[in-house]
């Protein structure tokens, strides 16, 4: 029996209580459980499944899928207009809440995450400027629906009746992908490579407690400082929408946290330090905003809408002036729910978790395929990346089993 853990830390929980249940055939929601399986899935969620689909071409090969369970199917997940609202509903799968964010005023995140276990966890941070549009605006434009009752209820009516219009319309399928030197000043850019040059420059918590898994983060820095000097990698993600955002997405993250069990807690068992921002993120997010403040500023196009800024809000000028601002109305986050990392593929030595053949280190039947093997998060959504995975590891998995 080999058993494919891409559930996270419950997962792993329920792989030991899943070692009885394979003892004797059961059953279970009217369907019975047989003694044992050549492969079990735990964690049906995007790689799961495609680990299953895959594995279970042969017809030879008995499989299990082992499955949470839980399913949205409010509006919220299922309309294009209203996913952006999803993640900041407070909708808590997993009932994990982050330890308060020291260097984001203790902020208290829900973490949206199934797939994640210990140490090296990555995400994008994000920091949400934004302008108000105060003239040139056609009608409807994209805040057509919050601010106007009628219109919102004739773009429902028709998505009701038709599946159709305004509410089919996904908040942004267009971002600019800029490398760092892109978007920030001489200046800027030479001290961004300071930092990140400087392992010291970024006090992480864990750096007490696991010298090992530092030494894997070092070796990241390295990486991480060369993509952020080349002209090929883009260091953030600027979405284009309309309506006077000014968001954007770290891709480059020097940040990291860890997932630990708190014992203190009598109903979550999982604690995450994302979020104590490193002072190179906390420099890029600046740039950013200097960038993009920069362009609604000149821009000929963007001149005609009458942008006034929002966020920061110009009396912001200094960086310690904009970080506060930022922060203090909750615009910088420490995630965009692409949780990663936390079960890498590294050597022990690194602080790894896998190896290059997705077992976990020391057992030979249980292997990991999830995004937590990503030992740096890609630099992009994370979703494309995860099939990939689960594609590479189902034909792993299949080639040792000939
Ligand atoms: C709100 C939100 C919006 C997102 N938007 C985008 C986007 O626009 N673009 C993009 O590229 N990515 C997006 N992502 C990220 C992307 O969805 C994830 O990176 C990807 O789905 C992770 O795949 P996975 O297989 O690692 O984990 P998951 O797909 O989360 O699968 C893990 C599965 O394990 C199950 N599980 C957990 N514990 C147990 C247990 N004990 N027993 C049994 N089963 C268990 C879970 O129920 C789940 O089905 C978004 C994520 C979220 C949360």
């Amino acid at each position: 029996m080999d058993l494919f853990f891409s559930g996270g830390l419950r997962g792993l929980l329920i792989t030991w209580l899943l070692l009885d249940v394979t003892k004797a055939a059961t059953s279970y929601d009217g369907r019975t459980v047989k003694e044992s399986y050549d492969y079990i899935v735990i964690g049906g969620g995007t790689s799961g499944l495609v680990v299953a689909n895959r594995l279970s071409e042969d017809p030879k090969k008995s499989l299990l899928v082992l499955e949470h369970g839980y399913i949205n199917d409010s509006p919220n997940t299922m309309i294009p207009r209203a996913v952006a609202k999803f993640p900041n509903l407070g909708i808590d799968f997993w009932n994990v809440t982050s330890a308060p964010l020291e260097k984001l005023q203790n902020l208290r995140t829900t973490v949206q995450m199934a797939d994640v276990v210990g140490a090296n966890f990555q995400d994008h941070p994000q920091m949400m400027a934004s302008w108000n549009l105060t003239s040139g605006l056609a009608v409807p434009n994209p805040g057509t629906l919050a601010s106007n009752a009628t219109y919102n209820a004739s773009a429902w009516a028709e998505y009701e009746g038709n599946r159709t219009g305004p509410y089919t319309v996904a908040w942004s399928n267009t971002a600019a992908f800029l490398p760092l030197r892109n978007f920030t000043s001489a200046a800027a850019y030479a001290a961004i490579m300071d930092a990140v040059a400087d392992p010291g420059s970024s006090k992480r918590r864990q750096e007490d407690e696991e010298l090992i898994a530092l030494a894997g983060y070092r070796a990241q820095r390295a990486i991480l400082r060369r993509h952020l000097g080349s002209p090929d990698a883009a260091a953030i993600e600027y979405p284009l929408t309309a309506g006077g955002l000014g968001t954007s997405g770290l891709n480059k993250p020097l940040s990291r946290g860890t997932i630990t069990l708190a014992p203190s807690s009598t109903n979550s068992n999982i604690n995450n330090t994302l979020g104590n921002i490193s002072p190179a993120d906390r420099a890029v997010v600046l740039a950013a905003v200097r960038w993009i403040r920069d362009l609604y500023a000149t821009s000929p196009l963007l001149a005609r809408y009458g942008p006034v800024e929002l966020a920061p809000g110009l009396a912001a000028q200094t960086d310690e002036a904009m970080w506060t601002a930022l922060v203090s109305a909750g615009l910088v986050r420490p995630s965009n729910a692409h949780p990663s990392g936390t079960c890498a593929m590294m050597p022990t030595a690194l602080g790894g978790c896998v190896g290059a053949d997705l077992r976990v280190h020391g057992i030979r039947r249980l292997a990991v395929v999830d995004a937590s093997v990503m030992p740096l998060i890609p630099g992009t959504h994370s979703q494309t990346t995860v099939y990939a995975v689960a594609e590479k590891a189902a034909d792993l998995i299949k080639a040792r089993a000939r």
